[in-house]
């Protein structure tokens, strides 16, 4: 049997225990415990207003009546649908406070994508921004949605219809809050939908305790051996709050540590870059694409990054040359780290603790088992070190399951284990890598090739800025290596020269048979590169 046998533990730092301690009873027991620690300090910097830990929780007490008042209850959902905000945490937390589920609705979704999160979820209630008020209201009448709860941040106030109203307004109500009490273990607190770029997506239950476990997870590796935390500590929240991994290990993080968190609604590079030499932030975390933006960016040099204790990139492969790059041009650390929906999301990552090995994704979280387990004939058994198999995963961060879809819950967890269908390994150090998604294996001439491994040997090539491949339909080899590739600003390098850079640094079946640039790649949200859109493309090809 190959454990995960946390050889770090003890070895580099003792401050750090094998198992996290979750001392709330409740995520609004966090929030309150949190405001009575820091009081007035600013707790969010938005478009230059500032929100205090002590408002941000009377701001959630007033919303938390307002939906009493209004009959929310204990189980009951209600859909978010907003940029990062302050309004987004008390939102939250008020939904919290009552023993309901807050349902995490993306703003870019089209009608369709409303349509089934609000039916999927059941939510009644829906606060939104004014913006995004015109295609919430269309698609109102085939869903269950009885109230929206209009987000305005100035500019002209559109009429809404009768029945819904301002956020302002609504707050405007008598302080009455039930006691409600909560199952930490069992209640619902949050629906993350995931999966849904083919097909309609899941929700992800996730409960109280798995969002308490995984944000004192990550925080405990990230600042429990950190010696000179300012006490006017900055950090910025870009990454969306409607993702978990921006909510959970980056704004509950940010509350947990007294943070004053600049939040920013969306990410632009040159914006980030000013915001690090004004603010001198000490964290920020984001998703590669973000550092790829920035490694492009110039001025980069200049910004003051060095200064950040702890910038850490996850949610997406990071390669290993934009790694190195980006630390190159700003003296700064870039920390990668792995998770997924189904887990909080944290589950493995590189803390500053422990010496770093480029190309890997770090160490498990605190009480968190990882294996790497490989299919049989009689089910499936641990691969020796160094080999690969599945990531499989146990911890208190592990979700609860897809909501209302008990098949699609009992596929991924089995025997106790979240199969997370990433192929990964560990070395003798127990340090993870992950080579790609199961289902993102291209088999070439019968051979198993690693879309991933192609594209770390693309980003050699200093023109770069994204590469996404995927595998084609070939009639003699099943399927051939596709190179979507975008370029840096201003770089010029040929499809031929691609591939001959591939003919000469890769073996003959994962060399890319053909190569395209293009003005973008597909991201999500998020910013994720989103592999399945150009893999169903290529589909569509062939079919036509
Ligand atoms: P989501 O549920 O949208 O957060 O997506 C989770 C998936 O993103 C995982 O199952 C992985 O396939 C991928 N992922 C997350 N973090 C990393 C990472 N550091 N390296 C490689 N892939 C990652």
């Amino acid at each position: 049997m190959v454990y995960q046998q946390k050889p770090w533990l003890n070895t580099y730092d003792s401050r750090i225990e094998e198992h996290v301690s979750i001392e709330h009873f409740s995520l609004y027991d966090f929030l309150e415990d949190a405001a009575n620690r820091y009081q007035n300090k600013p707790a969010f910097t938005f478009f230059g207003k500032v929100v205090s830990f002590n408002e941000t929780k009377a701001l959630t007490d007033r919303l938390a009546s307002a939906l009493h008042k209004e009959g929310f209850k204990k189980g009951d959902r209600l859909s978010i649908m907003l940029p990062n905000a302050p309004h987004y945490i008390f939102t939250l937390f008020a939904v919290f406070r009552l023993g309901g589920i807050a349902v995490q609705v993306n703003p870019m979704y089209v009608e369709r994508e409303i349509e089934h999160v609000l039916n999927d979820s059941g939510s009644e209630y829906i606060v939104v921004l004014d913006a995004l008020y015109p295609k919430v209201k269309k698609a109102q009448p085939k869903t269950s949605l009885k109230k929206i709860i209009v987000v305005s941040f100035g500019g002209q106030k559109i009429d809404l219809a009768e029945g819904d109203c301002y956020f302002d307004a609504f707050l405007n109500c008598e302080l009455n809050i039930p006691d409600v009490e909560i199952n930490r273990d069992e209640d619902v607190a949050l629906l993350q939908y995931t999966g849904g770029t083919t097909g309609l997506s899941k929700g992800v239950m996730l409960t109280h305790t798995n969002l308490l476990a995984n944000f004192n997870q990550v925080c405990d590796f990230a600042y429990k051996t950190c010696e000179d935390k300012p006490e006017d500590f900055k950090m910025i929240t870009v990454l969306p709050m409607f993702h978990v991994y921006g909510l959970s290990s980056t704004a509950l993080c940010g509350i947990r540590e007294g943070a004053n968190q600049i939040l920013l609604p969306r990410f632009d590079p040159k914006e980030i870059m000013e915001i690090v030499k004004r603010e001198k932030p000490f964290q920020m975390s984001g998703v590669p694409t973000m550092f790829f933006a920035l490694n492009s960016s110039p001025g980069l040099e200049e910004s003051g990054f060095d200064d950040l204790y702890y910038i850490s990139c996850g949610g997406a492969p990071l390669p290993v040359e934009a790694a190195k790059l980006f630390e190159k041009r700003t003296g700064a650390m870039l920390l990668d780290g792995y998770g997924l929906s189904e887990a909080a999301p944290t589950v493995i990552f590189n803390p500053p603790f422990v010496p770093r090995k480029y190309g890997s994704i770090g160490i498990p979280v605190q009480s968190t088992t990882v294996r790497i387990v490989q299919e049989t004939d009689d089910g499936y058994i641990d691969a020796p070190v160094g080999e690969e198999g599945e990531l499989i995963v146990q911890g208190p961060q592990v979700m609860k399951g897809y909501w209302n879809l008990p098949e699609e819950t009992a596929a991924v967890l089995k025997d106790g284990w979240l199969f997370t269908g990433d192929i990964g390994k560990m070395d003798e150090e127990g340090y993870f890598y992950i080579l790609d998604r199961k289902k993102d294996m291209i088999i070439a001439s019968g051979y198993n090739v690693y879309p991933r491994e192609i594209e770390e040997v693309l980003y050699q090539l200093h023109e770069i800025e994204e590469v996404l491949v995927v595998g084609v339909p070939d009639p003699y080899r099943g399927e051939t290596v596709k190179a979507y590739v975008k370029l840096k600003p201003g770089q010029m390098i040929s499809e031929e020269e691609i591939k001959q850079y591939g003919k000469e640094n890769l073996a003959p079946y994962k060399a890319p048979k053909d190569v395209e640039i293009r003005e973008d790649l597909p991201k999500s949200t998020v910013g994720k590169l989103l592999r399945r859109v150009l893999k169903d493309q290529e589909k569509m090809k062939v079919k036509a």
